[in-house]
């Protein structure tokens, strides 16, 4: 479903990525742990082609996010092309970004039906079967900052799925929230990737999510993987000492 080949990123001298290789198959739920800076969040915004490789490829359902021009440069896709790509994935950021005009339900309806030709009714109806499944049914004409920064971003993930991504993207999706708000998010998002065949491709800090969600763990260090396991594997056994630190660190 996602596949990085020889991807090398760098920001002026600072090469944050270096000639990254992994895959991640449809359905597969996997997470992204490492040090800060160690390059996690630069992945996640390649997919959603909001930076661009300097070298290497990246592929999602088997179409590549960049391309090679006559002169031999690396360059992006077309336009139309990107929003094509981008249309198959979701992405659910740190902080929920809803629109603060809009009522909730109209939060999780706005983009498809600008995106994907759906009727206001089929949005709104497909809308609050997404609100009750992060269940937030009766929130559905509050606005955004009436709710709590754990419901605000159970809005954000019902929105994200309501454009029916193929991949879905989290980044520190807890980040922002209460602690006793971080619970709420997690379980629905464990449900979602229990009953649904999206990829997730997850960042976070929450060791113990990613431990119980998380059908591989892949362990960052200087742009590169060192260490790729299953999460009972990885943190119960790691092979790697930069993956013992790095537990040690956090847990
Ligand atoms: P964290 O866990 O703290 O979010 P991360 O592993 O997600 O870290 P990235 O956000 O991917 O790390 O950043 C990797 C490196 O790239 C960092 O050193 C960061 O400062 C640098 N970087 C990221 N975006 C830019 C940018 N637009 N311009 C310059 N440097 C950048």
């Amino acid at each position: 479903m996602i596949r990085f080949e020889e991807v090398v990123k760098r920001f002026g001298d600072h090469v944050v990525l270096r000639e990254l290789d992994f895959s991640v198959q449809p359905g597969e739920f996997v997470t992204l742990i490492g040090p800060s800076g160690s390059g996690k969040t630069t992945i996640l915004r390649l997919l959603m082609t909001l930076e661009q490789v300097n070298a290497g490829r990246i592929f999602v359902g088997g179409e590549c996010l960049s391309h090679v021009d006559k002169g031999g440069r690396m360059v992006p896709a077309g336009e139309k092309h990107q929003r094509r790509m981008r249309r198959r994935i979701g992405m659910v950021f740190q902080q929920f970004n809803l629109f603060p005009n809009m009522k909730v339900l109209q939060n999780v309806t706005e983009a498809p039906i600008r995106a994907l030709g759906l009727t206001r009714e089929e949005a709104e109806q497909r809308g609050r079967e997404l609100l009750e499944m992060v269940g937030l049914s009766e929130k559905a004409d509050a606005h955004p900052s009436q709710l709590s920064g754990g419901q605000q971003q159970r809005v954000a993930i019902a929105r994200a799925l309501a454009m029916r991504p193929e991949v879905l993207l989290l980044d520190e999706v807890t980040s922002a929230l209460d602690p006793e708000l971080v619970a709420g998010v997690l379980k629905v998002l464990k449900e979602i990737a229990s009953t649904t065949d999206i990829t997730f491709l997850c960042v976070t800090h929450e060791m113990q999510f990613a431990r119980d969600v998380s059908d591989r763990v892949l362990m960052f260090d200087h742009g590169q993987i060192v260490e790729d396991a299953p999460p009972e594997k990885l943190f119960t056994d790691p092979d790697h000492r930069r993956t013992r630190e790095f537990l040690q660190a956090v847990l």
